[in-house]
């Protein structure tokens, strides 16, 4: 049997070779590959240990709001669309299981509505719970990282794997746990208690957000990690008078020069060269080498 015919067997998953992964990231750059998505935990089980006996590599898309994919993607793109009840958010509790594919947008509404301490924190970040998780996703009011006790994993062999979160389990938009290849499928959440102020505070770091980054436009968020607390990568850019900066219909953000916007049919290519071209400003000038905080395969 082939890899495509033991997929067809496996309940809650579908296949579809060379399909169009364009929309599967904010960014919007073109990009054709083979894309499962799958709709119960059970599913991610039975497909791991195939991609592993098949030797396919693969990746895991949430919202696909850090990642850029090329125009031929040859990793398997993995895309979870798991079980969850939105009723479930109906009233507060103490702590929260979650499956890995929620929106971070639905959380917030929930935080909204009932006042959760802690969750502003990730104020209209676009996410899932699993890429949040995964990035360690954070604003200036604080880190997701902080607000998780513990997430499930499927391995490469298929097995859910517990790990209880310390205080060594995150740091800088990076986790330290989640092993190559195994993918996130829940996670509990808690926060600090009721607080009536905060709804007041995501409302206004969502206008903050607003006037500050360029959210009507196609992008991936901030390209380049902040070299230290401060000396934000967008302002670095910003001084060195790249705002504008354009190869194809890439352009370095006006709003927010650590934001670079997809403004037409841009490629994967052109994303590579107007990267290395900030790159090699801020070595040149600061003697800064910027890490990127957006994941690209293959780099
Ligand atoms: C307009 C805009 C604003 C943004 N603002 C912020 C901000 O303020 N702060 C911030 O931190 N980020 C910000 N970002 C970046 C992005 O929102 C975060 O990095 C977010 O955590 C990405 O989540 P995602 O679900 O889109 O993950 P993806 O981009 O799809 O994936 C990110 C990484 O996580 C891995 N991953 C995703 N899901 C899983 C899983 N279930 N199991 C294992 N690995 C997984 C992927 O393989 C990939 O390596 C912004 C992006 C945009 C477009």
């Amino acid at each position: 049997m082939s890899l495509a015919e033991e997929l067809s067997l496996i309940p809650d998953l579908s296949f579809s070779p060379d399909h169009d992964l364009t929309r599967f990231t904010t960014m919007r750059l073109a990009s054709v590959g083979d894309l499962v998505e799958v709709r119960s935990v059970n599913a991610v089980q039975r497909l791991l240990p195939l991609l592993k006996k098949y030797e396919r590599s693969y990746l895991v898309v949430g919202w696909g709001a850090n990642q850029i994919l090329p125009a031929q993607c040859d990793e398997l793109v993995i895309y979870l669309d798991l079980p969850f009840d939105p009723g479930s958010l109906s009233a507060p509790m103490e702590s929260y299981r979650l499956p890995a594919s929620v929106g971070l947008n639905q959380l917030t509404g929930h935080a909204l509505r009932f006042g959760l301490a802690g969750w502003e924190v990730f104020t209209g970040i676009p996410a899932s719970l699993g890429g949040a998780i995964f990035m360690n996703a954070g604003t200036n009011l604080g880190e997701f990282g902080a607000l998780v006790t513990q997430v499930e994993l499927v391995t490469r062999d298929g097995e859910i794997r517990e790990e209880h979160m310390t205080s060594k389990s995150f740091s800088y938009r990076r986790n330290h746990f989640v092993a190559p290849g195994e993918v996130i499928v829940s996670a509990t959440l808690v926060h600090r208690g009721l607080n009536p102020e905060i709804p007041q505070k995501i409302r206004d770091y969502l206008e903050y957000r607003k006037k500050t980054q360029p959210l009507a436009t196609r992008n991936c968020g901030c390209v380049f990690k902040n070299p230290n607390r401060e000396l934000p990568a967008g302002k670095l850019i910003d001084l060195l008078g790249l705002k504008g900066l354009s190869v194809g219909g890439l352009r370095v953000s006006s709003k927010h020069a650590n934001f670079i916007e997809n403004t037409g049919a841009s490629t994967w290519e052109e994303f590579q060269t107007l990267v290395n071209i900030i790159k090699s400003y801020a070595d040149q000038f600061y003697g800064i080498e910027f890490e990127l905080e957006v994941k690209i395969p293959y780099d």
